[in-house]
């Protein structure tokens, strides 16, 4: 860009929202992403307040010869929610959501957090799949493919969505669905960011409300047999049963009990569909096999459980992540986990281990452009801590444990927990679909205007 100053001023004449360059005031609060270890200087963050702005910005930057990174909820693990030196069209504002509960369906605008769906779909007695913390934000999650606690009974997110609102990269709107722009729609629904600006999301939603949900925790010595019998519960549970596997430390707050404070341990986090005393006969054998140190889930809402971690995990702490898909885990494989869990390296790191069976993997490889339809596991680990100095350990623990696991792995990882690993990466992990990624590509955005996402060239 020659000329910040200029493009400023010009894109906040043409904008109904805000426009922050370096220099302003709340220009550092506006510049900063949920990863703390990611610090990037755009020359402007756009608030867009409405559709017409995202077009204005696109049209604006594309003039200009600006990058564009989009942000959603700034979760990205990478970053990708920004960019050095260039414009970032910040969605924030843009969190209006309509249900229909009738059709059972949600209208989410592309900046909203999955708590804002939560909340507003909560009170029909309704919920549409998403993931395990409530800040994250819809549009990145969504559009990588979406994992949590209903996957195995309703799908990933994207096996929810049933439409979307495009602000393409030559700035038209365009809706894509099964009838329309289906190659789009296809690649919408695991391509990530690369295709356009999703101004709203059309998701179908499913009759979720009180859930059974909380913690079991075992000791770490425990952890290779809770692992093992976790897994031959999730291969043949009913699907109403979800949650992950974790090796994590016990915070040091109420209601977890005082005896338990800062311990490191292994764990499920449960949210099973249903009512208790279901959920008690379905996870007996297990809780009977490894007899554990607590045992706490009960009733409660469900964006309470989506809530739980939102007060652990506040923006601005030091992240690094690793990630891959696994199949069944392997003896050898939960031996690692244990040794490698064991050595948590700070209290907010951890790894966690999400089931994607059942109606997730009902779903065939290339029916969309996420295609680890195969995988049992998503696997992700984190380094975790409040304090910059502390950036060096927690990179080297996620490699260490990251090495030791990536040879049981299908070699694939999941998009939206990679941080930036390199083409091959993205490559390996959309496999066959790449080459018809490409070709989607080539059609919506041949000059790759948004490039800042786990990028997929367009086909030459
Ligand atoms: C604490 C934490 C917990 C998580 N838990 C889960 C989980 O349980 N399940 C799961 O599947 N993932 C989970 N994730 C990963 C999450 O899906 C990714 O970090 C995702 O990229 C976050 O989306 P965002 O909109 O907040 O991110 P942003 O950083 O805003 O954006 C990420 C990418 O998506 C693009 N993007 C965002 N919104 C739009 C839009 N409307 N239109 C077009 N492109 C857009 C951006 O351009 C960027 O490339 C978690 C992440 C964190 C930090």
């Amino acid at each position: 860009m020659e000329e910040p100053g200029k493009f400023v001023t010009a894109l906040r004449l043409a904008l109904r929202g805000e426009v922050i360059g370096q220099g302003d005031a709340g220009y550092e609060k506006a510049r900063a992403v949920y990863n703390g270890m990611i610090q990037r200087r755009p020359a402007a963050i756009a608030r867009v307040a409405d559709v017409a702005d995202v077009i204005a910005c696109v049209k604006a930057a594309r003039m200009a010869g600006v990058t564009v990174a989009v942000r959603g909820g700034g979760h990205n693990a990478g970053g990708l929610g920004t960019v050095d030196g260039g414009l970032v069209i910040d969605l924030g504002r843009l969190r209006g959501i309509r249900v229909d509960a009738p059709a059972r369906t949600v209208r989410v605008e592309g900046g909203a957090t999955w708590g804002d769906v939560d909340h507003a779909t909560h009170a029909f007695g309704l919920a549409v799949p998403s993931g395990f913390i409530s800040t994250t934000g819809v549009g990145g999650l969504a559009l990588g493919g979406g994992s949590g606690y209903l996957t195995r009974s309703c799908g990933l997110t994207i096996d929810n969505l049933i439409g979307a609102d495009v602000v393409l990269a030559d700035g038209r709107v365009v809706t894509a669905s099964r009838d329309e722009h289906a190659d789009l729609f296809w690649a919408l629904r695991g391509g990530g960011g690369n295709f356009g600006i999703v101004a709203s999301f059309l998701f179908r939603a499913h009759p979720v409300s009180t859930i059974v949900g909380g913690p079991t925790f075992w000791a770490l010595e425990q952890a290779e047999d809770a692992l093992r019998a976790f897994q031959e519960l999730i291969l043949t549970a009913p699907e109403e049963l979800g949650g992950f596997f974790a090796f994590t430390m016990v915070p040091p707050v109420p209601p977890f009990p005082e005896a338990l404070h800062g311990r490191k341990v292994s764990a499920v986090v449960w949210c099973h569909n249903g009512k208790q005393d279901a959920f008690d006969r379905i996870v007996k054998p297990l809780i009977s096999a490894v007899p554990p140190l607590l045992h706490a889930p009960h009733e409660l809402p469900f964006p309470a459980l989506q809530s739980f971690f939102d007060p652990l995990y506040p923006p601005g702490l030091q992240w690094y992540w690793r990630a891959d898909f696994m199949p069944k885990l392997s003896d050898e494989a939960i031996r690692e986990h244990a040794r490698h869990g064991a050595t948590l390296p700070t209290p907010h790191s951890t790894m966690h281990l999400y089931p994607l069976n059942g109606a997730a993997a009902r779903i065939g490889a290339t029916d969309t452009a996420y295609r680890h339809r195969e995988a049992l596991w998503s696997q992700v680990i984190v380094g975790v801590d409040p304090s910059p100095a502390k950036a060096d350990d927690l990179r080297k623990w996620t490699i260490g444990y990251h090495e030791a696991l990536h040879p049981y792995s299908t070699g694939a990882a999941y998009v939206n927990f990679m941080m930036d690993e390199g083409n091959e990466r993205i490559r390996a992990t959309y496999g066959a679909n790449y080459e018809r990624l490409q070709i989607v590509k080539r059609a919506y955005d041949p000059d790759n205007f948004f490039h800042v996402n786990q990028n997929i060239p367009p086909a030459p």
